[in-house]
């Protein structure tokens, strides 16, 4: 899977930043070790965020000429939604999310958030309104406290552990021996990867941005785990318009529509039930989430 969010080789330097700026989650992509490839136009105007609509209008991508990774996408997505997005490996579920986020500028077509074309608009007056829940958090090597606390700089303790109760992470804060003043380790090593998605959690709950968009782990069951992780990812999607990279049984079942990507068009789309009964692409990945040892959940791309 391509990370939303790569292991970071500037910890030193965003600490700096940190420290002396009032952060948001831009400034995680800001100092990615992936430059963003997009800059503000010099006419861009500030994003007027109205009730959250996203908008794909014949989108298509390609990183090489000839080879493209997303053809022709249409979808809406209304406010306080869900789309989820499924398919096999390679398929470009990683790139629409990039897309939203503006990593790339689109070849062809337009999106837009609230009738705003991206690409018009200031890249920071829209992130401001953004939350990001990658497959992989990173965590500063700091207290659990400021990363939560990360994602509204000005929030309070009780806002920061009512967050944290809300990603059901706080109970198991209060576990670890300096309570929420633990420091996590060097990239979060001493955390559990639900732990960690929690904090990620906990942060976008206090940033309330008005979408979201979600990388979900790959597990390819409900485990007993993951169930639990359910609810408060259910927590940060509430109301929020958001776009998944689904993985799970009951994002999917919970989704308002599900686009099947394959080789970078959308092949099958509607709800779980609908889908299901095409017995087509999705039909396939299914049976093959239920019997994962039988078959071989690949699609080499773009050939
Ligand atoms: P997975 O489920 O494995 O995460 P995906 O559906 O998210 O896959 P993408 O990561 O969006 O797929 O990739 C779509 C295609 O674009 C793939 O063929 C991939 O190899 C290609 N690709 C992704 N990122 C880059 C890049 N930075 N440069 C060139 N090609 C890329």
């Amino acid at each position: 899977t391509q990370k939303l969010i790569s292991p970071l080789n500037y910890l030193q330097y965003m600490f700096k930043y940190i420290q002396k700026a009032s952060v948001d989650i831009e400034k995680m992509f800001d100092i990615m070790d992936e430059k963003p490839e997009v800059f503000d136009r010099p006419e861009a105007v500030d994003f007027h965020c109205r009730a959250g609509k996203i908008e794909f209008k014949n989108v298509s991508f390609s990183f090489k000429p000839g080879r493209p990774v997303l053809s022709n996408l249409n979808f809406v997505v209304e406010p306080g939604k869900t789309l989820a997005i499924v398919g096999p490996t390679g398929a470009g579920k990683s790139t629409v999310i990039r897309l939203l986020f503006r990593f790339y500028d689109v070849m062809a077509g337009e999106i837009l958030f609230d009738n705003q074309n991206i690409t018009t608009v200031k890249q920071r007056s829209l992130r401001r309104y953004i939350g990001v829940v990658p497959q992989d958090t990173v965590l500063f090597n700091d207290s659990i406290r400021f990363n939560i606390r990360y994602g509204r700089i000005d929030a309070t303790d009780d806002e920061v552990d009512a967050a944290a109760k809300a990603a059901d992470v706080h109970d198991a804060i209060l576990g670890f021996a300096e309570g929420y003043d633990t420091k996590v380790g060097e990239r979060g090593l001493k955390l559990s990867g639900g732990e960690k998605q929690r904090i990620a959690i906990a942060r976008t709950i206090l940033k309330a941005p008005k979408f979201v968009f979600l990388d979900e782990a790959t597990s390819a069951l409900d485990t007993n785990t993951e169930r639990n992780i359910q609810a408060s990812l259910q927590q940060v999607c509430a109301g929020r318009t958001t776009v998944v990279i689904a993985h799970r049984l009951s994002t999917v079942i919970a989704a308002d529509e599900i686009l099947v990507l394959r080789k970078g068009s959308i092949v099958e789309r509607g709800k779980h039930k609908d889908l299901l009964e095409q017995k087509g692409l999705y039909h396939n990945m299914w049976m093959q989430q239920l019997t994962p040892d039988k078959h071989e959940a690949s699609d080499s791309g773009n050939e």
